[in-house]
């Protein structure tokens, strides 16, 4: 059996989700299949602005976003479906009801809370219409809602995966509709708590869904369908002269989606490396391309490999009387890290001061405030963060000739700049 995952990208509109089917039948004659899919195109942009709006008191607005939301969809489904429109639309309205019914509500939970009621929304109207347009194009098919499978805590939109009671629902759930039917589909990157209250893994998390499915499956191979040829060496939407690589360890690859690399979501390597199950990057537009092969296999001679990271903001903090940073100052910034769920991109330790780089966001401005009480700290944002690996030092130059460098940290194989 493998898993195939579909992102965003690769659903986005009526010729992408046919061209979804053409892969699908192509490869389902050879192996039972796991579809994990994402909510279509930048669905999940436009619902965090619904539940933007719902929080912040504009229930208005956020209604007439949703109906943006709502209209997409319906028209997707129009163009794709004949026989099975009705059924789907009835599926559908169940699902709009959901979120119209929370958003005519004044919120009384945690913004994160509501975040995952109404954003789940985008993977399963995507797999309710996808399911509907594979059955009316003889595609045989269950469709799953991964809430009924995928338990988790209720730490919502970082939600942390049971696993073993995931495993118990997989094996009662999608092993015997797998065998029935010979293809499942169901959503990534969302699912839910004991008390059916639905959650989400953090963004981009589709991937570390169908990693997580691949290690209770035993699954043969992952295939990730994106829309390039494969892991290259650097983002080819930012950098056009970047190189394909054929393949990668899984080390390679963690330490990539570690440092950034938006390819693949950095929890996906660690349920695959545990189970020893290789992951393919394929690409969606040329099937006929092999691909990346990640595996347990060591790669020599890389290409140096480039990470850009914008948006990011730095923060520098000093001690006022020049005692050391280190200890009680350092316990106290950490224990607001943890209270504000953030977690810098890179640290710089001095005798007195210290530098975090972060992605810029609004609770930032809550950390330079609440350590300001014990510490001077100075926040400037507007920043981008370069790693490379495997570099040689005129790498390192070409990247940072016409930059103005704010903090260099480098180790044998991984350096890393914030420049401006
Ligand atoms: P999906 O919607 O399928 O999850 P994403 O847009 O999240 O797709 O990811 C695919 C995009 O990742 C590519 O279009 C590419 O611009 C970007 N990307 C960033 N870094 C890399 C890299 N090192 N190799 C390939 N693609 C990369
Ligand atoms: N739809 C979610 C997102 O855009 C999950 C994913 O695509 O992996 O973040
Ligand atoms: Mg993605």
């Amino acid at each position: 059996m493998k898993v195939f995952k579909f992102g965003g990208a690769s659903i986005k509109d009526v010729d992408h989700i046919r061209h979804v089917a053409n892969i699908v039948r192509e490869y389902s004659t050879e192996s039972p299949l796991l579809l994990i899919m994402s909510a279509s195109g930048k669905t999940t942009n436009a619902l965090e602005k619904v539940v933007e709006n719902f929080y912040n008191g504009n229930s208005i607005e956020a209604l007439k976003l949703f109906d943006d939301i709502k209209r997409q969809h319906l028209d997707i489904a129009k163009y794709l479906l004949v026989l099975n429109f009705n059924v789907c639309l009835e599926k559908m309205v169940d699902l709009f009801t959901e979120v119209e019914w929370l958003l005519h509500d004044k919120p009384v939970w945690s913004y994160d809370y509501y975040y995952d009621q109404v954003v789940c929304i985008g993977e399963l109207l995507s797999t309710t219409i996808i399911s509907a347009y594979f059955n009316e194009a003889k595609i045989g098919n269950t469709l799953v809602d991964v809430r009924d499978v995928l338990r988790t805590d209720n730490n919502f939109r970082d939600a942390v995966i049971d696993w073993q009671y995931t495993a118990h629902k997989t094996a009662e759930i999608i092993l015997p509709a797998i065998e029935k039917n010979g293809i499942v589909i169901t959503q990534g990157f969302i699912g839910s708590t004991d008390e059916n209250e639905s959650t989400t893994l953090g963004r981009e998390g589709s991937d570390y869904s169908a990693a997580v499915f691949s290690n209770i499956l035993n699954a043969q191979e992952l295939v990730i369908w994106k829309d390039v040829e494969g892991v290259m060496n650097a983002d080819p939407r930012k950098f056009p002269s970047a190189q394909y690589l054929q393949h990668l360890s899984y080390a390679e690859a963690i330490e990539m989606a570690y440092y950034g690399a938006q390819v693949i979501h950095p929890k996906t390597i660690k349920p695959l490396q545990n189970k020893n199950i290789p992951l393919y990057v394929k690409c969606f537009l040329d099937t006929g391309l092999p691909g990346t092969l990640i595996n347990s296999e060591p790669v020599r001679d890389l290409p140096a490999i480039l990470i850009s990271k914008e948006n990011q903001a730095l923060v520098y903090f000093k001690t006022i009387d020049f005692s050391f940073i280190s200890g009680h100052p350092m316990n106290s910034i950490q224990q607001i890290l943890e209270k504000l769920q953030i977690k810098p991109n890179l640290v710089q330790t001095e005798a007195i001061s210290m530098e975090m780089c972060f992605d810029d966001n609004a609770k930032l401005d809550t950390l330079a405030q609440e350590a300001s009480v014990f510490l001077e700290v100075q926040l400037e944002k507007g920043l981008r963060l370069i790693t490379l690996r495997h570099y040689q030092q005129h790498d390192l130059d070409n990247h940072i000739q016409d930059k103005d460098v704010i903090l260099l940290q480098r180790t044998q194989n991984t350096v890393q700049a914030v420049v401006r």
